[in-house]
C-alpha cells in the first residue's frame, strides 16, 4: 500500500509500504479519512513519544475490509472509527480512572503506524461504528472527544461566561461545545480574521482580535466585555505567554483549562 511515513525527525516520504494484516482479534481498515492535527507535526519534530519509522495519523475513519478469526460483531463493510490511544490499565494513572496519563501510553499513529496509508489495523474492542457520519465528520471524534473531556473537566455551567483563546480547530470545537452547553458568553480571542469571522459563523458572542505581543490591551478589550472575569478561560493555543496571561482573566473561583498537548 501507499502511506506516508516519517522515517525519522524532520523527514517524510511518501512511499509504498506492507499492508498491515490484522491478528484473530484484530480489524484491517481501508482509511476513508484522517485529519493532522498538531500533535503530528510534534511528533515530525521529534518532540512526543514516538518511534520511528513511523506512519503518523491518529484521526481516522474508514470501511473495514477484513477481520480476524475472533471478531464476531464487526463486519467487511462497516463503516467505522477507532479510538486511537492504547493504555495499559495497570498503572498508578489507569488505576485511578486517568487512563490519559497512563505511564505506558500508546496510541495509533503515534508509536505503531497510523491512518496516513492507505490501511490501518486495530483491536476490535477500539472500533466504533460511525452510523450515519460522513467519514469527513467521523474522522472528527479523537479531537472532539478530547473537546469534551476538557469542559467536563471544567464542569462548564449553564449560564456561564466562556474565554477562549486560539479559534483553530480545538478553540473552534470548544467554543462550539461551550455553546451547547448553554454558557451565556462565549468569547474567543485570535490573531487571526480568517479564523475570527468562523468562530462568528459557528455562534461566538464576541471574536475578538487578540495580537499577541500586546497582552495588556487584549486583557483590556476582554475585561471590558465581562468586567470580573471569565468562569472558563480555555487555552487552546499551546503558547506560554498566551497561557500566562489567561490567568488575569479568570474570575475569582473560576477555573484555567489548558488545552491540548502543552
Ligand atoms: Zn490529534
Ligand atoms: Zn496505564
Amino acid at each position: 500500500m501507499k502511506g506516508i511515513i516519517y522515517p525519522k525527525p524532520h523527514c517524510w516520504k511518501y512511499q509504498d509500504t506492507p499492508t498491515p494484516q490484522p491478528g484473530p482479534e484484530d480489524v484491517l481498515i481501508r482509511i476513508k479519512s484522517c485529519g493532522i492535527c498538531a500533535t503530528d507535526l510534534h511528533i515530525y519534530n521529534g518532540e512526543f513519544i514516538s518511534r520511528f519509522p513511523l506512519v503518523p495519523g491518529h484521526e481516522f475513519s474508514g470501511e473495514v475490509a477484513k477481520v480476524g478469526d475472533k471478531v464476531e460483531d464487526i463486519k467487511v463493510g462497516d463503516r467505522v472509527t477507532v479510538d486511537n490511544a492504547i493504555y495499559c490499565g495497570n498503572c498508578e494513572f489507569c488505576r485511578n480512572n486517568k487512563e490519559h496519563f497512563c505511564l505506558n501510553f500508546r496510541s495509533i499513529g503515534v508509536t505503531q503506524n497510523g491512518a496516513f496509508a492507505e490501511y490501518v489495523v486495530a483491536h476490535k474492542s477500539h472500533v466504533y461504528d460511525i452510523e450515519n457520519l460522513s467519514y469527513d465528520e467521523a474522522s472528527f471524534t479523537e479531537p472532539l472527544s478530547c473537546a469534551i473531556h476538557g469542559l467536563k473537566l471544567l464542569g462548564v455551567t449553564p449560564g456561564a461566561q466562556t474565554l477562549v483563546f486560539g479559534a483553530g480547530p480545538a478553540g473552534l470545537m470548544l467554543l462550539q461545545l461551550a455553546k451547547y452547553s448553554d454558557c451565556s458568553l462565549v468569547v474567543i480571542a485570535d490573531p487571526n480574521y480568517c479564523k475570527l469571522d468562523k468562530a462568528k459563523e459557528l455562534g461566538a458572542d464576541f471574536a475578538i482580535f487578540a495580537d499577541r505581543s500586546d497582552h495588556v490591551k487584549n486583557r483590556e478589550v476582554l475585561l471590558n466585555i465581562a468586567p470580573l472575569g471569565y468562569d472558563y478561560v480555555i487555552d487552546a493555543t499551546g503558547k506560554t505567554e498566551v497561557q500566562e496571561n489567561c490567568l488575569w482573566l479568570v474570575k475569582k473561583g473560576g477555573k484555567f483549562l489548558v488545552f491540548g498537548l502543552a
